[in-house]
């Protein structure tokens, strides 16, 4: 499979060239040349198939012949050896919980692959591939443990020193091997703001195969169609109308679902449900496309004021506003709202949602009300103990931490603390160099 950038200034590569480099030469986003449709035989008896098999049905025209087959099914396994259990809050009313994963959170599976890939490339390569990322939160623990000990591939993961909760910063900073926890003396957008200079920096990338790991990333991005096929294989009536809602801030996720109904899966509707970071729901409302700065809000992995995947989803309804809308719905909540669906449904139904889900939730039940008998998945896409403080005040009760997390939370964590300097992360990746040349 080939892929084309989306600034479509860059040549055509394949896939294991699109992962090795995360954003093409132009800046452009990488996209698949062609996108064939699943039999409908496979999806009309999907009850019959186990889920490796689904996903690797799902995967495989976009990976190619770059990876063997033995390999593809084996890495497709590795990725999703958990559960991804789909559970009825109320008639019509299903949470996709995504959040059984090592980190407790989607992002495992988008990286657990794209590590899984990266390893199965490096067999080939002479150079290590430095992987360099940096995080508000989620995207570095899900990319710290989906890497760890994979041969061939070093981690460098940099974080806002104090801006990230307890348990995200344990599970940056405790894990050793080839993974790196650099603590930056300043805010998230510094830290993304060094890792961008650090890619376009001619002397790093003479010396470092470096590449980035968030979801623009084609081997992070495309996996998560796999929940869409999860979910669908567990609907006990697959005649109704289906709407999906996804709590989105990137749109890597929903933009994943939308390729999954390319290839052929029966969802009519999708909803694109936001915090106060509403971009494109104002342009589904209004037609202009406004990006602002991001404002923090309780669901904080969704605060983002520029979501990078929305130009893929742009290309996959034909760049056209008005198919777009036909197929797209999108709300926006405040924190107050978010906070009162959270207790709301607890107290109805006994079901927890984190910050996130509840957005989600609420976007569905908006636009289960516009569908006649229609049934409707959110995506639950983090675990409420990973926004302890948050869920705990506003439910007034305390959440049971999983046991995996109570012993991470004892770890010894280590980093390097790093000023608020490019050149001092510079020297250190060329150092690190040095080392492996030792
Ligand atoms: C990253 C993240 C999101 C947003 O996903 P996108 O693909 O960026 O839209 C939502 N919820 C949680 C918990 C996340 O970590």
């Amino acid at each position: 499979m080939n892929y084309f950038s989306l600034n479509h200034k860059a040549p055509k590569v394949k896939f294991s060239e699109a992962v090795v480099k995360g954003l093409a030469p132009d800046k452009g986003l990488y996209f698949p040349e062609s996108i064939t449709p699943l039999a409908k035989e496979f999806i009309e008896n999907i009850d019959n198939y186990s889920k490796e098999e689904i996903a690797f049905q799902a995967i495989k025209q976009f990976v190619g012949d770059e990876i063997s087959e033995t390999d593809l099914r084996r890495i497709v396994a590795e990725t999703i050896n958990f559960d991804f259990p789909l559970v009825a809050v109320e008639p019509n009313v299903y949470s996709l919980e995504l959040f059984h994963g090592p980190t407790l959170a989607f992002k495992d599976v988008g990286a657990r692959f794209m590590a899984r890939c990266l390893g199965a490339f490096s067999k080939f390569e002479e150079k290590k591939v430095t992987v360099l990322v940096a995080t508000s939160g989620d995207t570095g623990g899900a990319v710290a443990d989906g890497f760890l000990g994979v041969p061939g591939v070093e981690v460098v993961i940099l974080y806002p020193s104090g801006k990230v909760s307890d348990i995200q910063e344990k599970q940056l900073t405790t894990l050793g091997k080839n993974i790196k926890a650099l603590e930056v003396n300043g805010t998230f957008d510094d830290c993304q703001r060094m890792v961008k200079t650090a890619f376009l920096d001619e002397d790093l990338n003479k010396a470092l195969n470096l590449t980035s790991a968030n979801s623009i990333n084609v081997a992070r991005w495309l996996p998560q169609m796999f929940y869409y096929f999860f979910a669908y294989q567990q609907l006990k009536d697959k005649t109704k109308k289906l709407v999906v809602s996804v709590p989105s801030g990137n749109f890597g996720n929903i933009c994943a679902g939308m390729m999954a109904k390319k290839l052929g899966l029966p969802i009519d509707l999708f909803v694109a449900s936001t915090n106060a970071n509403k971009v494109v729901t104002e342009y589904l409302n209004t037609g202009d496309y406004l990006p602002k700065p991001s404002v923090q809000t309780i669901s904080n992995a969704m605060d983002v004021g520029e979501p990078s995947n929305f130009i893929r989803i742009e290309e996959l309804h034909d760049k056209s506003f008005n198919v777009l809308k036909s197929s797209l719905l999108s709300f926006s909540y405040t924190d107050d709202e978010t906070k009162a669906v959270m207790r709301d449904v607890k107290k109805q139904t006994g079901y927890v949602l984190d910050p996130h889900g509840a957005v989600g939730y609420l976007g569905l039940k908006e636009a289960l009300i516009q569908s006649d008998n229609a049934q409707g998945i959110f995506l639950e896409t983090a675990h409420p103990c990973k926004f302890i403080d948050v869920v705990e005040d506003t439910l007034g009760e305390k959440v049971t931490i999983p046991s995996e997390l109570e012993s991470l939370l004892s770890k010894e964590k280590v980093s390097v603390l790093l000023e608020n300097n490019y050149n001092q992360l510079k020297e250190l990746l060329l150092k690190s160099v040095d080392i492996q040349l030792v």
